[in-house]
């Protein structure tokens, strides 16, 4: 990168700053320290007039002036939104006005003696996006402020918003009530975990501190912004040839533009030239940003505007590489009850928060099935999906009252909208209650067929919600979760102990380990297979097509499992079988460890259980071929749905394109029953679709017996259960698959409630 020399306006700003900085290090009071710095600046932009203007308990006070009369210090005083001086804080604009008193908004001060004086500029002195100053120059004569002068005016706003950040003197109350002032907003977005949540927002990437503005020195500045770039380049080219982002979508889009900006030579010169005009790397970056969203407001295009979005994703990487400030808010901690927020997050990287504060999830992005919102799911905790600009809209600490199922959340609620809200929360509480109450009931429908219910988990502490929820057992343990949650790879003793804590927990109730399904969105960064850099993750090398050639990994887990299971009855079941052989190969790999560990005389499970996960949509066409080898068959619909319909299941744009009630997916569903019914292999659901209760319902309609759901489901798809008369259903859904209208969800849905079947 060429050094540009510095711009008119860098010049300006520097001299300014090469002054303040003596006195910004100085020992004076913050007063004094102000009076200083309206004369410097005063005598370097050769103006009559500069005055400070600072938010003192929500109103903007006079705190020191060059050229005003000294009595109105700290005695002329303006609303937000009163005169000029107001109207720049509450909009958080520039003025530049060559006829003060021709501006709508002026308003006449007597106190001050200004009357004398018709140009007026004034910029806000910022601080986290709000304005908690103002500061101003104004002239004698008539005239419109050079570009020049403003440019430098902001720079110094900014050292000034230092200063009395240092001093003690931003009145937070104040600021508080100015975001209060932004007002209660609801922003809408897609359910993606149902529930209702309170908490405060906290962003996943949190916003850097910048602590000093004014460079000791420039060059070194230059320097470190200089290696801040070359990281960030580097980082966002090793995402753009990563696996998990390789996969289209809205991903591929983000980092193409991450990457214009990255290499956008005009950005790096501006900051340079911020550095120039005296500002430390990080000062210099927040200064261009500044500017530019001042730009934005003016735009009225979307388009454009999530561009500039984007731009300041990448302005923030590049402030946390150069300050050092690298953690996530999970790495930082959670103090009080939380409301994450993001762009998108990885299944890890959710996991990492602390369970007992983290009470909401709110993603610019997400889709029903990718990983991240399973494990959500599994904890409990309620998403919101594909909020727009949620990031913008929300200041960190503000409070939430998120409530996913209504698709909504109240930003900066008032206290009558928390009082609905806490009503609310009270009746789904005591729904809760009712649900959990059938904990003990048996999932039987009206008419005496005994369901199993069982439900999905992954990880130790799951495993506890078999109690709360009375479930039949655990029909999919999703045994990669430990991996995902492993910095290094989990070795097979730790493998075995998770194993044997599992079952025993469990009890008499069976556990289904599905073996391990890691690739597509569930890529392990320990662990660089060559599986990086794949164009389509999820159609490619994972799951059991990984586990067969990574065979030391499957022995391991073989091992372990056969190890933990000693003495009881052990359940397997692979993912992603294609074809029968890969179910072969899996199923000789275990039976050569449990020979392995029988010729050493040592116990292992009284016998082995296999099944198989069917999510291929191929598999479906040679089940003949492998039923007779399986003891039971697990549909997943989450995969099976994106290759029945070539619909990537993390990707936002085809989160809501699909219905799971479509005549495709059903007709298949039933297909597959009455073909296991016929060779007398136990059948069941095991993907998040089961989980919602008409979904649920149809699925007992098309045959099946057995679900595998989210634990949070078990209670209300039990009362659905045993509140439905099967034989009836199963009688109408041959007319329904037959003549399948567009839409199923409908007729389902009026069957439902004319059947009075509990499905909300
Ligand atoms: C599925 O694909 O439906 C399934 C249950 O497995 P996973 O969601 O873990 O891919
Ligand atoms: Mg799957």
């Amino acid at each position: 990168m060429a050094i540009p020399p510095p711009t008119a306006a860098a010049t300006a700003a520097r001299e300014i700053l090469t002054r303040l900085h003596d006195v910004m290090a100085g020992r004076a009071s913050a007063q004094a320290k102000l009076n200083t710095v309206v004369q410097v600046i005063g005598e370097t932009l050769h103006s009559e007039v500069c005055s400070i203007y600072l938010l003192r308990d929500g109103v903007l006070e006079l705190y020191a002036t060059r050229g005003l009369s000294q009595s109105a210090v700290h005695v002329t005083k303006l609303a937000l939104g009163e005169g000029l001086i107001g109207t720049i804080a509450r909009n958080v604009e520039t003025l530049n006005l060559a006829e003060a008193t021709a501006h709508p908004e002026f308003k006449h001060k007597p106190e001050t003696g200004e009357d004398l004086y018709h140009s007026f500029a004034g910029v806000p002195i910022v601080r986290r996006e709000q304005a908690v100053g103002v500061l101003a120059i104004q002239h004698e004569a008539p005239r419109r402020y050079d570009d020049v002068e403003i440019e430098a005016l902001q720079t110094v706003a900014m050292v000034i918003a230092e200063l009395i950040a240092a001093a003690g003197l931003v009145d937070e109350a104040a600021t508080a009530t100015a975001a209060a002032r932004s007002g209660p907003a609801q922003l809408t977005g897609l359910r993606l975990v149902n529930g209702m949540a309170r908490g405060h927002a906290v962003f996943h990437q949190p916003r850097v501190v910048i602590e000093h503005t004014v460079a000791e020195d420039i060059e070194a500045e230059r320097a470190r912004v200089y290696s801040a770039f070359r990281q960030m380049r580097e980082q966002i080219d090793r995402m753009t040839s990563q696996a998990e982002f390789g996969a289209g979508g809205e991903h591929q889009d983000v980092l193409e533009t991450y990457k214009m900006f990255a290499y956008d030579e005009g950005w790096s010169r501006r900051i340079n030239d911020a550095i120039s005009s005296g500002l430390t790397a990080e000062a210099a970056i927040e200064r261009v940003q500044q500017r530019t969203r001042m730009r934005m407001r003016e735009i009225d295009d979307p388009l454009l505007r999530d561009r500039m979005h984007d731009l300041e994703d990448l302005s923030n990487r590049l402030l946390r590489i150069v300050s050092g400030q690298l953690g996530t808010a999970a790495q930082l901690g959670l103090r009080q009850d939380s409301i994450l927020i993001a762009r998108n997050l990885g299944p890890a990287e959710l996991l990492e928060y602390d369970r007992r504060r983290l009470k909401g999830v709110i993603l610019e992005e997400g889709s029903l099935t990718a990983h991240v919102i399973i494990v959500a799911r599994a904890m409990g905790v309620p998403v919101l999906g594909r909020v727009r600009d949620v990031r913008h809209k929300v200041s960190e600490g503000d409070l939430l009252l998120l409530d996913s199922g209504q698709q909504r959340v109240l930003v900066r609620p008032t206290g009558p909208m928390e009082e609905a809200f806490e009503a609310k929360l009270a009746v789904s509480q005591k729904r809760r209650a009712a649900f959990a109450a059938l904990r003990d009931e048996p999932a039987v429908t009206k008419d005496g067929v005994r369901i199993q219910l069982m439900m999905n988990a992954g990880l130790r502490d799951d495993v506890a919600a078999l109690d709360v929820t009375g479930a039949d057992g655990i029909g999919l343990f999703r045994t990669e979760f430990q991996f995902l949650v492993s910095a290094s790879y989990p070795q097979r003793e730790r493998q075995q102990r998770l194993y044997r804590d599992v079952m025993e927990t469990a009890g008499d109730k069976p556990v289904v380990f599905r073996t391990v399904d890691i690739g597509g969105d569930k890529a392990l960064p320990y662990m660089k297979t060559e599986g990086n850099g794949e164009e389509n993750p999820a159609m490619g090398w994972r799951a059991l097509r990984l586990s067969l050639e990574r065979d030391a990994l499957m022995k391991a887990q073989a091992r372990a499992l056969i190890e933990a299971a000693a003495g009881r009855v052990l359940h397997v079941m692979f993912p992603m079988v294609s074809e029968p052989w890969e179910y072969e190969e899996a199923r000789a790999l275990f039976e050569a460890q449990l020979h392995w560990i029988a010729e050493r005389g040592r116990m292992g499970p009284t016998v082995i259980r296999y099944g198989a996960m069917l999510e291929v949509p191929a598999l479906a066409e040679v089940l003949d071929q492998i039923l007779p080898r399986l003891d039971f068959l697990s549909v997943g619909t989450n995969d099976l749905t994106q290759f029945l319909f070539a619909a990537d299941r993390g990707n936002p744009r085809l989160a809501e394109r699909y219905d799971w009630l479509s005549p495709a997916i059903l007709r298949f569903l039933a297909r597959v029953a009455a073909q296991c019914r016929a060779a007398g292999v136990t059948v069941g659901v095991c993907g998040e679709m089961g989980g919602r209760t008409l979904e649920a319902m149809t699925i007992l309609g098309l045959g099946y017996g057995r679900l595998s759901i989210t634990p949070a489901a078990v209670g209300p798809v039990k009362a659905m259960i045993r509140s439905l008369d099967l034989a009836k259903l199963r009688e109408a859904m041959p007319g329904w698959l037959a003549e399948a209208p567009r839409d199923l969800r409908k007729p389902l849905q009026s069957w439902a409630a004319k059947h009075k079947v509990s499905i909300d």
